[in-house]
């Protein structure tokens, strides 16, 4: 069970993730994504989550240089977008994103999205990208147990991770057992449900444990072992959701939040989504 903000998993390849991190999704480029790595990174976070589409990577980068934390403590993760999905297209993705975070290497790169009849090409680069050592771990996001077969059918790499939709409302039982199965890393995104906390019951643990809604569904992430990114722009949330390791939720308090599964989606659904 994680018990710091560096705490980490291993994924099946030996290579350490932690737990926690901070997503950068709608940071604008420039001031305000460098002020919220920034300040992350003050609070204690070694984790960011961006991505080619997010077209802040420059000021994540620039944030990680000027904070002057030595590189091999740091976690970056980033992704191909689906435009460039291909063989030889990801390579130069890869590339130009590498250059942008001004990385000689990353630590997690991602398929962002399953797109049809492209991701197994996307998947050989990524697979070349590891073996010739420019990235420490590959993965998939937004992948079903479908596509998870489909590719496992045809490649040499296991994922490593698997980034999904995930939090109380959609708990991912049957995808999170198959992934468990695999050795593949959960990990959720929109995990605050982009930001609508609203539920009677999260407002009763959070009363419970002298925490805040947002902490409650965070820690019961941890206690899934489900990796966690929540996204903010703001300071004292950025230390808020970072503020979640000195408490535990109880068994049956970690049942009742999965129990307000209601498979719902705030983001597109993986089997019909057109971009
Ligand atoms: P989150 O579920 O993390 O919610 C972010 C929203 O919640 C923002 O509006 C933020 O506001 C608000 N918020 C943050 N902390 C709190 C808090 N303590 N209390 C109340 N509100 C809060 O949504 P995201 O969709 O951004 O998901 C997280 C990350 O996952 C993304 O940033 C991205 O890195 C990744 N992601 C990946 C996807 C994929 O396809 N692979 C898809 C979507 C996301 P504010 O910033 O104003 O503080």
């Amino acid at each position: 069970m994680a018990k710091a903000i560096t705490d980490c998993t291993v994924l099946h390849n030996g290579v350490e993730m932690p737990w926690f991190g901070l997503g950068v999704w709608k940071a604008q480029e420039g001031d305000e994504v460098k002020r919220a790595v920034r300040w992350a990174l003050e609070t204690g976070y070694r984790s960011i989550d961006t991505a080619a589409v997010y077209g802040n990577e420059a000021g994540v980068g620039e944030a990680i240089q000027e904070s002057g934390v030595a590189r091999d403590q740091l976690f970056v993760t980033t992704k191909v977008w689906n435009s460039e999905q291909g063989y030889e297209t990801t390579l130069k993705a890869f590339e130009e994103s590498r250059k942008k975070l001004k990385l000689d290497y990353l630590d997690l790169y991602l398929v962002h999205w399953p797109v049809k009849g492209k991701y197994k090409e996307t998947w050989r680069a990524l697979e070349k990208l590891y073996k010739d050592g420019h990235v420490r771990a590959i993965g998939v996001s937004n992948f079903q147990v479908h596509h998870l077969e489909d590719l496992m059918a045809d490649s040499e790499v296991v994922p490593m991770v698997n980034q999904v939709e995930f939090h109380p409302l959609l708990t991912q039982q049957e995808l999170r057992t198959f992934c468990r199965q695999h050795s593949i890393q959960l990990e959720a995104w929109s995990p605050l449900m982009q930001g609508n906390l609203d539920q009677p019951l999260l407002t009763q643990l959070a009363e419970k444990y002298g925490k805040t809604p947002a902490q409650i569904v965070l820690r019961w992430d941890l206690q899934n072992q489900v990796v966690t990114i929540p996204k903010s722009v703001t300071e004292h949330r950025i230390r808020e959701n970072a503020n979640i390791f000195d408490f535990e939720l109880s068994a049956e308090d970690m049942e009742q939040i999965s129990g307000l599964n209601q498979d719902k989606r705030f983001g597109p659904d993986p089997d019909n989504f057109n971009f």
